[in-house]
């Protein structure tokens, strides 16, 4: 069995965390729990993580893999909920497929998940097993609702457990022990997900179950042959793409597409004799003839064969060296063929123990989940929860993980800040990132940069970021700004290296400026940095100093530039004039927005419209990569009040273009923010005096 390297795992993981900047990963594998250093990797990724303010998740547990240890780490980061596979709703069927799962794992691993504070469970099974029963369907939904029950007696002050049962239907694949199987026929898989919907009719679970023709689908280019090739090829050019998807799979293109070239799919679905010739007998993978076969008729008496390549009778590796080296016993191997080294399989096993630094056993009594059954478990619930040092008040177990997150991570800690306002285009493609994406997008370009965000307090800490008034989806910008806190940082260590009593100082503006600009994607295009002093900061109570306004209080108009729609005239400087001044003209100009209806005078909202044109206009268009030409000035009021969105405001410039949305409308892009308006009334009058805080 090859097992990648603790050290390259960690180094790929925390190298692309700090690369990428992305706030969350995750290990996966087949069977994670089934690495034989997963607990210790854990341990060491999860403590590097937290430096980081960075959560991370672990795909793919066993039932038997939830050890108290590997549990205790995951409780420290932010995961709000646990995952596992039982496999199937009846021990018959477990041992069917060999998970070497019991009830007792299944349910121990639900205690521990939820004595720890979590009240989400994700419980994966599948369907359409060999020698199923219909008992066996509806046991999935009877453990799911047992799962439940332990949740609701754990649980306390009011939170209440959720389980989520997700269930696929079984696919026989090549060069596995079930590959002479039949897979259940597509309107059988759909009866079997009916009678978990009616097992679950008072919906106390969430039940998730895969679109049936999407498993049809997999089975047939499972165990097909190449009389698929021209079947993929036909449902590709009638428009399949992507079709693992559920929303844009078509059930009814594969069927016309087998039915178009004669492939009749009963043979490549149905049970195959074990003499006969299989479409990937010709691919060694190195077994021994009929070790498979062994497999396969072991799985249809129900009997389990335990896994390989570790110690007789554990389902779990050893976490420590103090364990680890004494135990001599023999590594479970079946001669499979693949030849595996046992020796240096335990050996590498020790090494990479030795490299992550488990030499002790954990602190504290713990019971391993084990093979034998009758090891004793712990039922940590009786214990006031799961970790060490955590409050016996069960009432307080959520609020106390969260604290214990909090204080565990780097972010959030309340070290010293300052913070940045900072000026960035937002152009071409970027202009089609949402709000929220912008947001993501910036914290990453942070980490990227190795700036350290000052973050919310709390249980989902969110950096410190303020933006100016929202910007449409699609509509360019040349002048956005945000106000961001950013702690002190300590020169010469990354942002996770820096210790208590580390002499702190505040990065200059230009600094900042330079590294953020450096990591930002194209489109994203820093302009300027200032420091400012906003209400609230240390220096600014200290110092009894008039604060700097807030992005909120200093902004309250919006300067808009707009190329009108063609309409088959040329539009100059002279001609935008003549518009610009039948606007100001007008007493109210109502455009009704979209959305709700709304009647909106924009006519109200506008305290100018002048022409930018000649050299000014050819710098703006060059930067939007639009046509030359003239353009409209357009100043909007953007108060708590209301303002006008761009497209509503070349309405009632008349500029829009025609209302089919196939036409081709104006361009629309904004070009900056506007600070200090006179008093009301008297806007017009003050708008020449404004001072623009980002303008072109
Ligand atoms: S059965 Fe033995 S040879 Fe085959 S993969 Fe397992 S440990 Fe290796």
């Amino acid at each position: 069995v090859r097992e990648r390297s603790s050290a390259s795992i960690a180094e790929s993981l925390l190298g692309g965390v700090d690369k990428a900047g992305y706030e969350e990963t995750g290990l996966t594998c087949l069977s994670t729990a089934d690495f034989s250093s997963i607990t210790p990797l854990v341990k060491q990724l999860a403590s590097e993580l937290r430096k980081r303010g960075v959560s991370m998740s672990v795909a793919s547990l066993r039932a038997y893999g939830l050890n108290e240890d590997l549990l205790d780490e995951l409780a420290l980061t932010r995961i709000s909920g646990l995952t596992f596979a039982p496999e199937a709703g009846t021990q018959r069927m477990r041992d069917v497929v060999n998970k070497n799962v019991t009830e007792e794992h299944v349910e121990e691993s639900s205690r521990r998940v939820f004595s720890r504070g979590w009240h989400r469970l994700k419980l994966y099974f599948m369907i359409g097993l060999p020698t199923e029963e219909d008992e066996d369907v509806r046991g999935i939904v009877e453990t799911g609702l047992r799962m439940l029950r332990i949740g609701r007696g754990i649980l306390r002050g009011g939170k209440r457990p959720e389980v989520t049962v997700s269930v696929s239907s079984h696919v026989p694949k090549p060069h596995t022990p079930l590959q002479w199987c039949a897979q259940d026929p597509e309107a059988e898989i759909r009866r079997k997900q009916g009678l978990l919907r009616t097992a679950n009719r008072e919906r106390d679970i969430r039940l998730k179950h895969h679109h049936s023709g999407i498993s049809f689908v997999e089975g047939v280019l499972a165990r097909g042959d190449r009389r698929l090739a021209p079947v993929i090829e036909s449902v590709w050019r009638a428009g399949a793409r992507f079709d693992g998807w559920e929303e844009v799979f078509d059930f009814e293109r594969w069927l016309a597409a087998l039915a178009e070239h004669g492939v009749e799919t009963a043979a490549y679905l149905g049970t195959r004799p074990i003499t006969a010739r299989l479409p990937w007998d010709h691919i060694d993978v190195g077994l021994e003839d009929g070790f498979l076969l062994g497999e396969y008729r072991k799985a249809l008496k129900g009997r389990a064969s335990p896994p390989c390549g570790k110690v007789a009778g554990m389902l779990i590796h050893h976490t420590n060296l103090a364990d680890a080296e004494p135990d001599r016993r023999k590594l479970v191997c079946y001669d499979c063929g693949v030849a595996c080294d046992l020796s240096k399989m335990r050996d590498d096993r020790l090494v990479a123990l030795r490299v992550l630094g488990a030499q002790d056993r954990p602190a504290r009594e713990q019971a391993v989940i084990d093979a034998a059954g009758d090891l004793a478990t712990l039922d940590v619930s009786e214990r006031g929860g799961g970790s060490p040092g955590e409050v016996a008040d069960p009432n307080k177990r959520d609020t106390e993980r969260a604290e214990r997150v909090r204080l565990l991570g780097y972010v959030g800690s309340g070290a010293p800040y300052g913070t940045y306002r900072i000026k960035f285009a937002k152009v071409g493609r970027a202009a089609f990132l949402g709000h929220l994406d912008l947001v993501r997008l910036l914290s990453r370009s942070f980490r990227r940069a190795d700036l350290p965000l000052a973050v919310t307090r709390g249980f989902t800490p969110h950096p410190r970021i303020t933006f100016g008034p929202a910007l449409g989806l699609g509509v360019p910008s040349l002048g956005e700004l945000c106000d961001v806190d950013i702690e002190h940082v300590v020169r010469g260590k990354h942002m996770w290296e820096i210790e208590e009593g580390d002499t702190r100082i505040e990065l200059p503006a230009s600094e900042v400026l330079e590294r953020l600009a450096a990591v930002c994607p194209p489109g994203i295009e820093l302009a300027s940095c200032e420091l400012v002093r906003l209400n609230g900061h240390p220096l600014v109570i200290a110092n009894k100093c008039k604060p700097d306004r807030g992005l909120g209080k200093a902004i309250d108009a919006i300067d808009l530039i707009v190329r009108p729609a063609p309409d088959g005239m040329p539009f100059d400087g002279t001609r935008l004039a003549r518009i610009a001044a039948a606007f100001l003209a007008r007493s109210s100009a109502i455009v009704v927005r979209e959305t709700r209806g709304k009647q909106i005078d924009v006519r109200a909202l506008v305290s100018m419209v002048d022409v930018i044109d000649g050299d000014a206009a050819a710098r703006l268009t060059g930067a939007l990569d639009w046509p030359e030409g003239a353009l409209l000035r357009v100043r909007v009021s953007a108060t708590a009040e209301g303002s006008a969105k761009p497209a509503e405001v070349a309405k009632a410039l008349g500029v829009w273009g025609a209302e089919d949305p196939r036409a081709e409308h104006a361009l629309v892009a904004r070009l900056g923010v506007v600070s200090e308006l006179a008093g009301r009334g008297q806007v017009a009058a003050g708008v020449a005096r404004v001072p623009v805080v980002a303008d072109a």
